[in-house]
């Protein structure tokens, strides 16, 4: 291979990480995405003038089929759907994955280098159950699959037996190349493992396991590389499984978990909340309501608001409303600002991207860090759609299941009031104290309708 191919390939992986980097924030990032386009675009023209390359027609039918599914899908996709969506293409990855290592293997089967051979194993391993277990986790999201904790006997012991033969045969193979009927199994019996490593996980804990496979896709990818020998495909798969193993960690610590309670189905109530009520064994007491006109007053004397934004903000689409409820607010010179809980929502950055699509200010969204000390200095916290995030249940309960879990502080304030349309749990299932605290308010109804009377009202003022 040339060496203009392989500094085209170094410039595209400079763009890659570039782009990463302009990522990191929601004020650079679309030029990041625009970078790490231009480096994937660079990487497959070059390769596609790579010599090795005989025809170009299955590869332009398959260029076209597969950039107008693309387009399709993302324009049509709701934002609420995007979990499901990354975890559907990180499937898609690992199912390349698999399919090049099986293809690599038809070509060499009689004389296949040690080297190459590890790398088709690993990657049909790692494809094989990005493909599988990203289909399991779109379906428990879709709600096609149950989205339960699911247990059943011996599912370790399965597992770790599963992932013993396929070592064991993969070693085999790898003395004995010429067996066909092996690598089907082997590929097989990696297809199941990757059903039976999420189908435990619960519906809950999904988007976590959704940023794993992301993780898996890229370490698959790099396998493929090195079948390959393409260096940028080494270099794009490690970023990617570095990066998703980097989020998944962030979210585990959002959440206050470690990976392997996620991975072993720790939340053993996630996502079987559907119609729980907030009543049962949880805190009671009484509850104060509103409606839009009296909120209004009491947010006419204030000075110092933070929204707290959270999942039924995304589910209502209210993130414009909210938007110009902040207008409201600031025409009343009242100071107003959000606070974004690290896994508010259904996947990070979640609240961030709504806000941003209806412009909201990035410099008015603040990290539960950098907000959480000024709840207590502050008149009023309205929180929208959001439930777990601001349970204090993970500050004074010691028997939750989100003990330890950091949360906005919102009953610091001076007034809190909670946007939703019923007691009923969040997502991780757990009854909410805070809706009965002494400042307390609820202020029911869907959060896009609720808002938009409350900002009517503080019009009218
Ligand atoms: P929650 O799921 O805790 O609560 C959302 C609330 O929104 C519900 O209680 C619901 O109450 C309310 N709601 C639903 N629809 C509407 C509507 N149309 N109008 C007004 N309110 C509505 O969301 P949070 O954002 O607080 O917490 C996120 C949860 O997701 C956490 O448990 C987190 O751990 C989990 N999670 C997040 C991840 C991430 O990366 N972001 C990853 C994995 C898990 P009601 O039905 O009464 O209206």
């Amino acid at each position: 291979m040339s060496i203009a191919i392989q500094i085209t390939y170094l410039i595209s992986s400079i763009f890659f990480i570039y782009g990463i980097k302009k990522l990191s924030s929601p004020k650079t990032a679309r030029k990041g995405n625009l970078y790490s386009a231009t480096g994937m675009l660079l990487a497959i023209v070059v390769t596609l003038l790579d010599q090795n390359v005989l025809t170009y027609e299955w590869i332009i039918i398959g260029g076209v089929i597969g950039s107008l599914i693309g387009a399709v899908l993302a324009l049509k996709i709701k934002m609420t759907g995007m979990p499901q969506m990354v975890g559907l293409l990180n499937g898609f990855g690992g199912g390349a994955s698999l399919l090049v290592a099986l293809s690599e293997y038809y070509k060499i089967t009689y004389a296949m280098p040690l080297n190459t051979g590890v790398a088709i194993l690993l990657s049909l391993l790692i494809g094989s159950v990005t493909f599988t277990g990203s289909l399991i986790a779109f379906g428990k999201l879709q709600g096609i699959v149950t989205g339960k904790v699911v247990h059943y006997p011996g599912q370790h012991l399965i597992n770790v037996l599963l992932f013993i033969f396929v070592i064991g045969a993969g070693v085999y193979l790898l003395m004995n190349p010429a067996n066909v009927t092996l690598i089907l199994i082997i590929t097989g019996v990696s297809l199941v493992l990757g059903i039976l490593l999420v189908l435990p996980i619960g519906g809950a804990d999904m988007p976590v396991a959704v940023s794993l496979l992301n993780s898996y896709s890229g370490l698959a990818a790099a396998t493929t590389g090195f079948i390959l020998e393409n260096n940028v495909l080494i270099i794009a798969g490690a970023l990617v499984g570095a990066s998703g193993i980097i989020l998944t960690l962030i979210m585990c610590r959002g959440m206050n978990r470690s990976l392997m309670n996620v991975v072993l189905g720790g939340w053993a109530n996630a996502g079987a909340t559907d119609g729980a009520s907030g009543e049962g064994d949880g805190p009671k007491g009484d509850v104060k309501s509103v409606d839009a006109e009296e909120l209004a007053m009491i947010l006419e004397v204030a000075s110092n608001v933070i929204i707290v934004p959270g999942y039924g903000m995304a589910v209502a689409q209210a993130q414009h409303a909210v938007r110009e409820l902040m207008l409201a607010l600031e025409d009343k010179d009242i100071n107003v600002r959000f606070a974004v809980h690290p896994v508010a929502g259904r996947m990070p950055g979640h609240m961030n991207v709504l806000l941003a699509e209806a412009n909201v200010p990035y410099d008015k969204l603040f990290a539960l860090e950098d907000i959480n000390n000024d709840f207590a200095n502050t008149d009023v916290a309205i929180v929208i759609g959001a439930n777990d995030v601001v349970n204090p249940a993970a500050r004074n309960d010691k028997s939750s299941p989100i003990y330890g879990m950091p949360i906005l502080n919102v009953d610091y304030a001076k007034t809190v009031v909670i946007n939703k349309r019923s007691l009923n749990p969040g997502y991780a299932g757990i009854a909410n104290e805070l809706f009965f605290g002494d400042n307390s308010l609820m202020f029911f109804g869907d959060a896009k309708d609720a808002i938009g009377k409350l900002t009517s009202e503080i019009k009218n003022l």
